[in-house]
């Protein structure tokens, strides 16, 4: 009687969010400062004011986030394979 086959289900998303980066390196288009941030990992950031210039970035169009547009890695939900979660209507 073997009923080992059970145990070795779950723990299976966990590998899918240990993959993804959470720093993003964002590099202003006016001044260009780079600066290193931490990507929120449940929702996206749309704005983000440099703080070399104080100039207000915001994403290219086709992009979710200010990071899939100016940081030196896409936001989580894009490294995860994800739809974007932060899509502006
Ligand atoms: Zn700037």
């Amino acid at each position: 009687m073997t009923d080992r086959s059970l145990i070795t289900t779950g723990a299976v998303g966990a590998i899918v969010a240990a993959s993804v980066i959470p720093n993003s390196t964002i590099r202003c288009p006016v001044c260009g400062t780079a600066k290193t941030e931490i990507m929120p990992t449940d929702a996206c950031q749309y704005f983000y004011e440099c703080t070399g210039c104080g100039e207000l970035l915001r994403p290219k169009p086709g992009d979710c986030c200010v990071f899939c547009s100016y940081g030196s890695v896409p936001c989580p939900p894009i490294q995860a394979g994800d739809m974007p979660t932060c899509r502006p209507t």
